[in-house]
C-alpha cells in the first residue's frame, strides 16, 4: 500500500515525539511491504515564527491532498512565551482550531484505557477485582460553544462577554453517526452526554441521537447529563463504552478520562472527517517544561499513529502490531520518566524517549 501523510511536527516536545512516530511507522512499512510519503509542514509557534502566522494556506493545501495527517503539539508556555502576546486569533492555538475547521474534522475520538502494567498509575479507588475500564469519547469538533459568534462589549453600562453555543441538526446527526458506528467494531453501548435538562442545543442533541439510534437496533443508548457523567467518570468508568458529545463538554470530559488512567503520556486521539481522512495526534500538550530534554513519552503518538493505520487505512493487522508491540515494550519494564512510580522501580528500566521508540519498533 502506498499513503501520503502530511505531518506537523508543532513545538515543545512535538518533534521528538513525532520522530519516535515516525520510526515506528518506517518499521510497519518494511515488515508490512507498505510505502508512506511524507510532508513536513509548520503550524502553531513555528508557524509564526517563520510565517508570522500560526496557520499557511500551504499547510492547509498540503493536508488536504494528503491520505491523513500525523501531528505532534502546539504551543507553548504562555507566561513567557511571545506567541501569547499577540491577539488570539494570531496564537498557536488559533492556527488548530482553522485548520480542523478547514478539514472538516468533526469527530475527534479519544480511547481512554487503563494499561495493566500502569494499573498502580491509575488515580482512582481500587475495586473488587481490579480497576479494569476501556472506553472512547466521541467529541463534536467544529460546532458549539467554541465556534459560535463571540464578543466583548459594554451592554448597559456594563462590559459584557458573549458565547454563543450552536448546532443544527446535521452536525449532530454525524457526530452520532460516527459514534455508533465505533460502538459497532466495540461493546455496542453508547452514552450520549447532554445538559438537556437547561440548554436547547443539548434537547436538540437528545432528539436528533435517538433517531439516530434508530438505525442501530444493535447498540444500546443512554443518556446522562454532563455533571452526572463527570462524577461517574471517576466513580465507576467501567461502565462506559462510546460516549458521545459536543465540543465544550467533550473537552472537559476528555482531559478527565485521560488523567483517570494515571498517564497523560500514554493517550492518542484521532479527528475524523468524513470518509477516511483524519488528523491524528496525541491528546496532551506540547509540554514545554520539559522540550529538548529527551525525556518525553512518546506512546501517546505512536498509539496516534496506530489509529491512523486502523482509521484512515484500513491496516488492521499492521494497527494491532503496533497496539501490541506497545504493550510488550511495558510488560518487558521499559518506561520513559513519566512511568515511573515514586516508589519500588525493581525491574524497570528508564529510557528517553528515543529509546523508548526503538524498543517498541524492535517488537513489530
Ligand atoms: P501539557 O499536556 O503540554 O503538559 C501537562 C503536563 O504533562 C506537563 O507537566 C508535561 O510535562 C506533562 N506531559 C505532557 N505530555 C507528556 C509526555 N508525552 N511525556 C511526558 N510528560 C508529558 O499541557 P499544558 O502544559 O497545559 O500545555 C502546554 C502547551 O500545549 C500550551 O501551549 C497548550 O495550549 C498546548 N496544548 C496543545 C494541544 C495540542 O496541540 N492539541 C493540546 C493541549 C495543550
Amino acid at each position: 500500500m502506498e499513503k501520503t501523510i502530511a505531518v506537523i511536527a508543532g513545538d515543545g516536545i512535538g518533534p521528538e515525539i513525532v520522530r519516535e512516530a515516525g520510526k515506528v511507522l518506517d518499521r510497519v512499512c518494511e515488515k508490512y511491504g507498505h510505502t508512506f510519503h511524507y510532508t513536513d509542514v509548520l503550524m502553531g509557534g513555528c508557524s509564526i515564527d517563520a510565517f508570522g502566522v500560526p496557520l499557511t494556506d500551504e499547510t492547509i493545501r498540503v493536508c488536504k491532498e494528503s491520505d491523513a495527517v500525523l501531528m505532534g503539539s502546539i504551543g507553548g508556555d504562555a507566561a513567557t512565551s511571545p506567541w501569547y502576546k499577540l491577539e488570539p486569533a494570531l496564537r498557536p492555538e488559533a492556527g488548530l482550531l482553522k485548520l480542523r475547521k478547514a478539514l472538516n474534522l468533526y469527530c475527534n475520538l479519544r480511547p481512554a484505557y487503563l494499561f495493566k502494567e500502569l494499573a498502580d498509575s491509575c488515580p482512582l479507588a481500587a475495586k473488587e477485582g481490579g480497576r479494569n475500564f476501556d472506553l472512547v469519547i466521541c467529541r463534536e469538533l467544529t460546532g458549539g460553544l467554541y465556534f459560535g459568534e463571540r464578543y466583548t462589549r459594554e451592554i448597559d453600562g456594563l462590559v459584557t462577554a458573549v458565547d454563543t453555543a450552536v448546532y443544527n441538526e446535521n452536525e449532530i446527526r454525524r457526530i452520532a453517526v460516527k459514534a455508533f458506528e465505533t460502538a459497532m467494531k466495540r461493546n455496542r453501548r453508547v452514552t450520549s452526554v447532554d445538559k438537556a435538562n437547561v440548554l436547547d442545543t443539548s434537547r436538540l442533541w437528545r432528539k436528533v441521537v435517538a433517531e439516530v439510534a434508530a438505525d442501530y437496533p444493535e447498540v444500546e443508548l443512554s443518556n446522562m447529563l454532563v455533571d452526572n457523567c463527570a462524577m461517574q467518570l471517576v466513580k465507576d468508568p467501567e461502565q462506559f463504552d462510546v460516549i458521545v458529545t459536543g465540543n465544550m463538554f467533550g473537552d472537559i470530559l476528555s482531559d478527565e478520562a485521560s488523567m483517570i488512567t494515571g498517564s497523560i503520556g500514554m493517550l492518542s486521539s484521532a479527528s475524523l472527517s468524513d470518509g477516511t481522512f483524519g488528523l491524528y495526534e496525541p491528546s496532551h500538550g506540547s509540554a514545554p517544561d520539559i522540550a529538548g530534554l529527551g525525556i518525553a513519552n512518546p506512546i501517546a503518538t505512536v498509539l496516534s499513529a496506530a489509529m491512523m493505520l486502523r482509521y484512515s487505512f484500513d491496516l488492521q493487522e499492521e494497527a494491532d502490531a503496533v497496539d501490541a508491540a506497545v504493550r510488550q515494550t511495558l510488560a518487558d519494564g521499559y518506561r520513559s520518566a513519566d512511568l515511573m512510580p515514586k516508589g519500588d522501580t525493581s525491574g524497570l528500566t528508564a529510557q528517553s524517549c528515543s529509546e523508548l521508540g526503538d524498543r517498541i519498533c524492535e517488537r513489530i
